[in-house]
């Protein structure tokens, strides 16, 4: 499997060729194809395994093909991560491939979306103006943040149809359980879910039992 048996769209090809990967991962390989689909994922896959392209490019496919009005306004991807260093390395990843905040990009870019990372740590006001200023299409945050800027009015998840749980297992551990359980509940049932994690306990298990819908399981 080469990037082109993809199917991408040109724009998204041409900015995956900058990155210089000479072919996909094994996880991207497994998995692309299979969120391409429309399906559910379990992935269990390691930091370094490729795993963020593996979600961010069907995820920026997903929200092109939607009709560029759709009845709701507001962010059609979600991306939640444990950690700010992780949520900003995911943004990082994510904005190769997307418009970054407030720079023109050249045409051979991938003008149309809009990405913006949020977490704790910093002003939530600044924050909450931020995403007004940007009505991103993709928003990546820790779990405790979210709630807060959603809680405030900040963001509204009915937009959502694309869902990313990354390293779950590490948002367990710091405790994000009920955080996790609480936003997925507040997203639209027939959204699509793909949940990443390294290992997989019985508590992940019954977490992605909770959020997820005939997954197909990947192993890398
Ligand atoms: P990740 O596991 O998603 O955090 O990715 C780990 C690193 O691998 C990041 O620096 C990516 O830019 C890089 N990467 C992603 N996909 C590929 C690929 N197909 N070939 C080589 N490197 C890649």
């Amino acid at each position: 499997t080469s990037f082109a048996h993809f199917g991408f769209p040109e724009k998204l090809l041409d900015s995956i060729a900058r990155q210089m990967y000479s072919e996909p991962t094994p996880i991207q390989k497994q998995g692309v194809p299979v969120a391409l689909s429309g399906l559910d994922i379990i992935g269990i896959a390691q930091t370094g395994s490729g795993k963020t392209g593996s979600f961010v490019w069907p995820m920026i496919v997903h929200i092109l093909g939607q009709t560029s009005k759709s009845y709701f306004n507001g962010p059609k991807g979600l991306i939640l991560a444990p950690t700010r260093e992780l949520v900003i390395q995911i943004f990082n990843e994510a904005r190769k491939y997307a418009k970054p905040a407030g720079l023109v990009c050249s045409l051979t870019f991938l003008t149309i979306l809009s990405v913006t990372a949020i977490y704790g740590g910093v002003s939530k006001h600044e924050q909450i103006q931020e995403i007004m200023k940007q009505n991103p299409d993709i928003v990546i945050s820790t779990p405790g943040r979210l709630i807060d800027i959603v809680k405030d009015g900040g963001l509204d998840l009915k937009s959502i149809t694309f869902f990313v749980l990354d390293e779950t297992d590490q948002m367990l551990n710091l405790g994000f359980e009920r955080q996790v359980k609480s936003i997925s509940d507040n997203i639209r049932p027939d959204r699509q879910t793909l949940l990443y994690s390294a290992t997989f306990p019985r508590k992940i298990e019954n977490l992605a039992r909770k959020t997820t819908s005939n997954p197909v399981k990947i192993t890398v």
